[in-house]
């Protein structure tokens, strides 16, 4: 089974990340054939700053490698380095309503935020959809915020298969194996995430120890004063045993903090082992660029027999 994840270099990537994708996806490497992509176009949809960007992609792939991608087993590339997913993002676009687009649920809500709309924010699922087919995937691990993005790639590939032949391996979604939702810890109704505006209540992997700690100790919790899982009532609580919980610690306290400072403790013990990795990889830029150079190689022909298949498919030359 081939299975893809990608990682958009939107922002610094965080607990959430770690151990809602990184880390399942480290344990499915050796079962899985395992496709993994810094995805630099998607972090273009919205304003954003070239150096950053190049900066922010070469990292994400070296916290990758730091946290246990092993790029002889999973090929590890970036998205804008294989031209064909931008092929075959424009012959989707052909097969793609407008109005079936418009109506994702991420372009309405990003793109009423104000401020110029980008079109590609509106085209970011059938680029998303490119990214899929183009690899031959059979899998695709999703979580509830891109389910609508997969059932749209899903269509459109059954709709021109149906319309041109038999051209495209239909992907199916999976439930990731990790945690479901890491909650902002200033804010557990949201979740921890990349691309918010500043950086309180998230943990980010490069984090210094001392930062991380303050983070977990001042997280938001509740006046019942008991320990225990209720996702309704107590958000900031169970957040924090769910975090817990996945970085191997267990959870036998009457008081918040000794909860809190249990968490600490096991999330430094996960993240101290990868700061320390990538601190050594991060020391040659040049290796992880011929890791990304690698992955591409690998990934070349598969991606570009898919693309020869749609054009012959469509009557392109
Ligand atoms: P952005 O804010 O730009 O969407 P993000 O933090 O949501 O960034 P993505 O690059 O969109 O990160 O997602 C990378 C992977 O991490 C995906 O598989 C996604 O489901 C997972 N993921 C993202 N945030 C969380 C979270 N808070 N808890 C668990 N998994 C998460
Ligand atoms: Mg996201």
């Amino acid at each position: 089974m081939k299975r893809l994840t990608g990682f958009q270099p939107t922002g610094r990537l965080h607990l959430g990340n770690l151990l809602g994708a990184m880390l399942p996806m480290i344990a499915a490497q050796e079962t899985n054939e395992s496709l993994v992509f810094v995805a630099d176009l998607h972090a273009m949809t919205m304003d954003h700053d070239p150096a950053r960007l190049r900066e922010l992609t070469l990292e994400t792939a070296t916290l990758l490698l730091a946290a246990g991608l092993d790029p002889s087993r999973t090929t590890l590339f970036a998205q804008s380095s294989v031209p064909a997913h931008y092929e075959l993002h424009y012959l989707l676009e052909c097969a793609t309503g407008y109005g079936e687009a418009a109506r994702m649920i991420q372009f309405k809500e990003k793109s009423a935020r104000g401020g110029p709309v980008r079109l590609s924010l509106l085209t970011y699922p059938v680029l998303m959809a490119a990214d899929i087919l183009v690899h031959d995937s059979d899998e695709v691990p999703v979580g509830d915020d891109q389910n609508q993005h997969l059932e749209l790639a899903r269509t459109v590939a059954e709709r021109f298969n149906k319309r041109y032949g038999p051209t495209f391996r239909v992907p199916v979604g999976v439930l990731p194996a990790g945690v479901a939702r890491v909650m902002n810890l200033a804010d557990p109704a949201a979740k921890m995430s990349k691309s918010a505006a500043g950086d309180v209540g998230r943990i980010g992997l490069l984090d210094p120890p001392a930062k991380v700690r303050k983070t977990i100790m001042r997280a938001v919790t509740d006046t019942l004063g008991e320990v225990r899982r209720d996702p309704v009532g107590q958000p900031g609580v169970t957040n924090l045993l769910t975090i817990l919980e996945a970085c191997g610690g267990s959870a036998d306290f009457t008081s918040y903090g000794a909860l809190k400072t249990a968490v600490a403790d096991a999330v430094e013990e996960m993240l101290a082992p990868i700061r320390a990795r990538h601190a050594e990889l991060a020391k040659d830029p040049g290796h992880v660029r011929s890791v990304l150079d690698a992955g591409r190689e690998r990934v070349l022909p598969t991606a570009e027999a898919t693309v020869r298949r749609a054009k012959e498919a469509v009557g392109v030359y």
